[in-house]
């Protein structure tokens, strides 16, 4: 253990700028604890508060958090796979060596509720009301249809992923495959679980160790999100309100005051950020996500007003930043989406 210690402190005095400081905490962890998952890989943000980013070819899909809040542990946004989310809860274990008491859904969309049963009933499952009453209100339509399309789509892109020989597109076909298998496995044994505490604004979570506040928006990825922060150590876990490297999913959500959320996350001077989907990031992907919608927004309504056709826009069309960002098989839909919206908005 000693010798693992001097050689992690000569590399990053040697190599290491700080962006990689984080690679080799992961690395070290996972060489301590002798466990990895093959869904996600753990980052620890401050002494306690770690995410869990999901990795190429696993069942994890979204991001999600676990905070020690002394003796007792959360779990924030459990992933879509119950065999993601019994990893999940080996780790938030081994992590903190305190049960997980609370498990936080940040809203309704199936990649961020489906692993509640492997917490509940120990653990108490949070939500806003309003994401409560979407999830059983979509669940059971959602899974009844996933049956039916979803061995096509994972169908689909394998074939996509096996023809295809651009590093770039095999790795977003690789984005998708891992979404379909990841349902398609976990579909027969995905079994509901409500949130059973919700809360309308806001609540604050006590611990002897830190406490963390949940804060409820309307109309922003969804009807309804949430955001985890963990005050005194500018942290926040934005479910999906946040993407960060990757396209949003536009098209559940409200552009204009999904910006206005945006801002007031951004006034929170946040230094590390756990998106919804991709890496760990800062305030400034904060800012490149109301850019996008604003972007997104400027280029589809300048097309309707030239009388041009908006289905041809192309990640190309998008402004330097985004051209190169994942999941952009979700364009053509954020497309479509966006071009009603604007229509709504002109009549
Ligand atoms: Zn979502």
């Amino acid at each position: 253990m000693q010798s693992f210690r001097n050689l992690r402190f000569t590399v990053t005095r040697m190599v290491c700028p700080k962006w990689c400081l984080l690679g080799i905490w992961v690395v070290f962890w996972h060489a301590q604890s002798g466990w990895a998952s093959r869904h996600f890989k753990i980052e620890k943000l401050s002494d306690g508060v770690y995410a869990a980013i999901h990795i190429e070819g696993g069942d994890a899909i979204c991001n999600a958090g676990i905070v020690d809040l002394g003796e007792k542990t959360l779990v924030f946004d459990p992933f879509i796979s119950p065999l993601a989310a019994h990893d999940l809860l080996k780790a938030a274990q081994r992590l903190t060596g305190s049960p997980v008491v609370y498990v936080v859904n940040s809203h309704f969309h199936n990649d961020h509720i489906r692993g509640n049963q492997v917490f509940a009933p120990g653990a108490t499952v949070i939500a806003t009301s309003r994401t409560r009453s979407l999830i059983a209100q979509h669940e059971p339509r959602a899974l009844e249809a996933e049956k039916h399309y979803v061995p096509k789509q994972l169908e689909k892109f394998t074939a996509a992923y096996n023809k295809s020989h651009d590093a770039k597109e095999k790795t977003e076909f690789a984005l998708m495959v891992d979404y379909y298998r990841a349902l398609s496995e976990s579909i027969p044994h995905v079994q509901t679980v409500l949130p059973v505490l919700t809360f309308e604004k806001e609540l604050t979570l006590y611990g002897t160790r830190r406490n963390v506040r949940l804060v409820a928006f309307e109309k922003g990825h969804t009807e309804s999100d949430l955001i985890m922060v963990v005050p005194g150590e500018e942290i926040v876990f934005t479910g999906d309100l946040l993407f960060i490297d990757g396209h949003p999913w536009l098209a559940d959500g409200f552009p204009e005051s999904w910006i206005d959320i945006l801002k007031v996350i951004r006034g929170m001077n946040p230094t590390k950020v756990v998106p919804g989907h991709g890496p760990v990031g800062s305030h400034a992907d904060i800012d490149n996500m109301i850019h996008y919608i604003q972007s997104l927004e400027h280029l589809i309504r300048q097309r309707i007003q030239e009388g041009r056709n908006v289905d041809t826009i192309s990640p190309r069309d998008m402004p330097k930043p985004f051209k190169h960002w994942h999941f952009h098989t979700f364009l053509p839909m954020n497309v479509r989406f966006m071009a009603d919206h604007i229509r709504k908005d002109l009549k």
